[in-house]
């Protein structure tokens, strides 16, 4: 697990050098968002090493490589750390159809972990604001950190080999579109992601961009030409 330290709030963790979870930091500890995949061990080593404890677990969408270690985790921490799911990812995980234009595609995995309560957009969670960013996945979420501005994206944008926008195939990493289930409403989620002026963009998969803004944009014209 590779650790970044991107802000004085914000860690970036990186399993296998394309897997990213962020531990965000609160008052009580670290909230970890994304949980890659079989990485329990290396997320709780990693927050003892920055000083705290995962006191909470939540989660941009509920696709195979980011609800990928929340079953060990739940085991390793016990109940008393909650597992918080966007309603309707959490939905999808638990075998509710997913609705039209949207497909279901990429893994939604089977996860034993019930969540212990769901959010969605407008929702603040500690220092994170809920935003909403549907079409990668129909209950994707984006976390905004209300004292700094910056955004924690998800799959709704990717930085590994250049940043993109998953709603059009990017040849140099083309897996997050595969796996997008409404990709036109990708980039209009995208947009709405800009339209915050975070000052630093964290993603699921690549490696986080400060003064994010010129990057979104030209990714957002791509998408859309
Ligand atoms: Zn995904």
């Amino acid at each position: 697990m590779r650790t970044t330290a991107l802000t004085a709030n914000l860690i970036q963790l990186t399993k296998l050098g394309m897997m990213n979870a962020y531990l965000v930091r609160e008052d009580d500890g670290f909230t970890l968002v994304d949980t890659t995949m079989s990485a329990a061990d290396g997320l709780m080593a990693a927050a003892a090493t920055a000083g705290g404890e995962i006191k909470r677990i939540l989660l941009t969408h509920c696709h195979g490589d980011h609800v990928g270690s929340v079953d060990s985790l739940r085991a390793k921490l016990g109940p008393g750390v909650p597992v918080l799911m966007p309603k309707i990812d959490a939905g999808i995980l638990a075998g509710e159809p997913v609705l039209p234009p949207a497909k279901k595609r990429g893994s939604w995995p089977k996860v034993k972990t019930k969540p212990d309560s769901t959010f969605s957009g407008g929702d603040v969670i500690g220092s994170l604001q809920v935003v909403d960013c549907p079409g990668h996945t129909p209950g994707h979420v984006a976390f905004f950190d209300t004292r700094d501005k910056s955004l924690i994206a998800g799959d709704a944008f990717s930085s590994l080999g250049g940043l993109a926008v998953p709603s059009r195939p990017h040849l140099r990493f083309p897996l997050p579109w595969y796996a997008t289930c409404n990709r036109p409403q990708a980039l209009l989620s995208a947009r709405g992601l800009r339209a915050l002026d975070p000052t630093l963009l964290a993603v699921g998969h690549g490696r986080a961009l400060s003064e994010p803004s010129a990057a979104m944009d030209q990714a957002i014209a791509v998408a859309a030409g």
